[in-house]
């Protein structure tokens, strides 16, 4: 338990930037930084997440609440400079506490509807987005475990974020002889063109183009059954979207997309998206909130109600659904490297409503960028498009090759 050594180390750090040469040192910004900035907490497929957003970079300190069914999140060296949480209740938590300084830390108490254990913990660092940089994030996601495991779990203070690596659940058991179900989605369609690009072509256009040289593939190595929510220009709602693929048990959905900034023709590159409530960036988050707006199209503003009940049916047999989704994101990420440019940090997540399926591995992929010149030619052109489906082809295969070899 290294959590001692971090309190001490910080608390020593503050008291000597406190106390000496305040300005003299190039790193006094870290006591004079040290603020939260906000507090977000979110069901993220099955698990709780609480997401703290802080100046600096943060570490922190779980620890039982001695007064009832409860967690104390400590932030050494923090002070509190954050809105209060828009949610105070998701999940595994009850209730948010308010903020209390204690000495050189904030803490905040976090009660518990039942005991809960932390999955993992990590840190992601500042993003550059539409709406500004963001801060220094930490990533909590809690899951339900037995009193035992809680407290045993809490024994002593928990030093975040965690060292330990996330693990991944093995592929679930499927006959070798079963092909294996794959639901294609290009995004888009009939009266929403998606993204324009500078010439004036359809981000509906190239989705299709894409999804089906990679059906064609698929269906050439006889080993899958391909489905696809649409197979020409007509409109689909994103729910009868994810419907489709849970109606099919689907063992893979890959919803195929391509994004447009205004005035950035530079962006380029591909990316690839799994579901969470909390944004991996702030330019993720602003691509869902783009994405996710095809259904405003839509004849009749009838099925607002996707994601509240999506919502309450991600429970724990969820988990292994995100799981198998982060999995296969990051083998598409990979296979795509291979072939074309990838934005920086290319696996990325966010809040897409068409990901929203509890129980099919999904993810999403952003060919580029129509706004770019060179990503507009590579998708436009019939080689360039044989490249990304040959790649996304070659990412479901590894991803159903190892399910193969580990039942043998
Ligand atoms: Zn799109």
């Amino acid at each position: 338990m290294t959590t001692p050594g971090i309190l001490i180390k910080q608390l020593f750090l503050l008291a000597f930037l406190g106390t000496i040469l305040p300005a003299a040192l190039p790193w006094t910004a870290v006591a004079d930084d040290g603020r939260v900035t906000r507090l977000q907490l979110g069901l993220n497929a099955g698990l709780t997440r609480l997401v703290v957003e802080a100046s600096g970079p943060i570490d922190a300190e779980l620890s039982a609440n001695s007064d009832g069914l409860g967690l104390i999140l400590g932030l050494p060296g923090l002070r509190w400079a954050a809105p209060p949480a828009q949610t105070r209740a998701a999940g595994l938590v009850a209730a948010l506490g308010l903020p209390v300084r204690h000495d050189e830390r904030t803490e905040i108490a976090i009660d518990l509807i039942e005991p809960a254990v932390v999955e993992r913990a990590f840190r992601l660092e500042p993003q550059n987005g539409p709406l500004g940089p963001s801060g220094h994030r930490l990533v909590i996601d809690l899951r339900p475990a037995d009193p035992q495991a809680y407290a045993e779990a809490f024994a002593a203070a928990i030093a975040l974020p965690l060292q330990t690596a996330v693990d991944i659940a093995p592929p679930p058991a499927v006959a070798a002889d079963r092909k294996r179900t794959i639901v294609l989605d290009p995004g888009h369609g009939g009266q929403d063109p998606g993204a324009i690009s500078a010439s004036g072509r359809h981000e509906k256009d190239i989705t299709l183009a894409v999804t089906l040289a990679m059906a064609h593939r698929l269906r050439a190595t006889g080993r899958y059954h391909v489905i696809l929510t649409r197979d020409r220009d007509r409109f689909v709602r994103l729910g009868d979207r994810v419907a489709l693929a849970r109606r099919h048990e689907a063992d893979l959905f890959l919803s195929v997309h391509a994004d447009s900034l205004r005035g950035d023709r530079a962006t380029r590159g591909a990316s690839v998206y799994t579901r969470a409530d909390a944004a991996s960036d702030l330019d993720a988050e602003a691509l869902a909130l783009r994405e996710n707006r095809a259904d405003q199209l839509a004849d009749s503003a009838a099925d607002t109600d996707v994601d509240d009940v999506v919502s309450i049916l991600l429970d724990l047999a969820s988990r292994d659904t995100a799981r198998l989704s982060g999995r296969f994101a990051g083998l598409l990420t990979a296979s795509m490297s291979d072939t074309i440019a990838l934005r920086r940090n290319a696996l990325r997540a966010a809040n897409f409503r068409v990901l929203s399926a509890p129980d099919v591995p999904s993810a999403l992929l952003e060919l580029g960028y129509l706004s770019n010149p060179g990503d507009e030619a590579l998708l436009f052109s019939e080689a360039g498009r044989n490249k990304l489906a040959a790649a996304a082809v070659a990412a479901i295969d590894r991803f159903f090759g190892a399910d193969m070899q580990a039942e043998r």
